[in-house]
């Protein structure tokens, strides 16, 4: 086993953007830098200019009087298989994602132990050391945006799953989202009616007019009864969700973060009616709570995944 203490090189590699960083064994985040992904670039450009990032990280973090770090722990987009470290799943916002080894590729090219994980993955764990998850007996983090995803989080292990694709918590069905075409091809997922562009689309074909979800919220909170209908619904549908997914995992508490959580107060009331609607009694008592691990908490995730390298995995 890695030992706690050694600083580890971090990294989030999402359809938009790369973060990179350096975690120490107290829980500080050092040299934070961002790109952009460039994601029509291919996976070649991807992860040179990922692999300079971790470098130019390294470099800053020794500059500031860091140890050298003991190993690479990465987030990624995609489902990525941790004992290969290549991307089994994706979809097309990075092309040719798909069997890219980016864990033996970065082990390479950095020269240290590297562990990979899903992007949302990382960003429960980073909740479950360091946020709203932080001494809970197991959490399900919910993220909310551009899609839905999440993960389950117990005993302080992610829970990654046979193929590693745990908690893709925004394909299940709901009734709200009959007839509504999910962006994985199936009708009535939750992702294609709740999803930040969902909730404008279900907006738009309820007849109502936005240039984006930040303005459909705005004229939620100023009472437009369209937009409030609408923003109720679809958080009402990711509460059902919740309330389902409680009473199947019987968590401790659940972790919300993603766009839509910073909606406001009509979403959030949405959602915890949804899960009170929908948990079983005993479950319902879980609370709800907004992410609290900041910025880094994918940055975070990754490293203490790293750290968990020698460790047995948690299914
Ligand atoms: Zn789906």
């Amino acid at each position: 086993m890695i030992p706690t203490p050694g600083p580890v090189l971090a990294a989030d590699l999402g359809g938009t953007k790369i973060t990179a960083g350096v975690v120490l064994g107290s829980g500080e985040v050092l040299a934070v830098r961002t790109v952009a992904t460039g994601a029509m670039r291919g996976p070649d450009a991807i992860l040179g200019d990922l692999h300079r990032q971790l470098r130019a990280a390294q470099a800053e973090a020794l500059a500031a009087g860091a140890a050298e770090p003991v190993a690479v722990g990465m987030g990624t987009a995609g489902v990525v298989d941790p004992a290969s470290g290549v991307i089994t799943a994706a979809t097309d916002a990075i092309p040719g994602w798909v069997g890219t080894a980016i864990g033996p590729r970065t082990q390479e090219e950095l020269g240290l132990p590297t562990a990979v994980l899903n992007d949302v993955h990382a960003h429960g764990l980073g909740e479950a050391v360091a946020g709203a998850g932080a001494d809970r007996d197991s959490m399900l983090l919910v993220a909310v945006g551009t899609g839905i995803g999440g993960a389950i989080v117990r005993g302080g292990q992610v829970v990654t799953g046979y193929r590693a694709a745990a908690a893709h918590v925004g394909h299940v069905p709901v009734p709200e989202a009959d007839g509504v075409r999910c962006t994985c091809g199936r009708m009535g997922h939750l992702e294609g009616l709740a999803s930040g562009p969902g909730t404008l689309e279900a907006y738009r074909r309820a007849g109502g007019q936005a240039a984006d979800t930040r303005e459909l919220v705005a004229r939620a909170e100023a009472g437009n009864a369209l937009a409030v209908r609408v923003l109720d619904r679809c958080a009402h549908a990711v509460g059902r969700m919740i309330g389902a997914m409680l009473n199947v995992f019987d968590v401790e508490a659940v972790v919300l973060t993603g766009g839509m959580a910073g909606a406001g107060q009509l979403w959030w009331d949405g959602v915890r009616e949804g899960a009170a609607a929908e948990a079983m009694d005993l479950m319902a008592r879980a609370p709800i709570l907004p992410a609290g691990a900041g910025a880094n908490a994918a940055l975070l995730g990754a490293a203490q995944f790293a750290r968990q390298l020698e460790q047995p995995k948690g299914r």
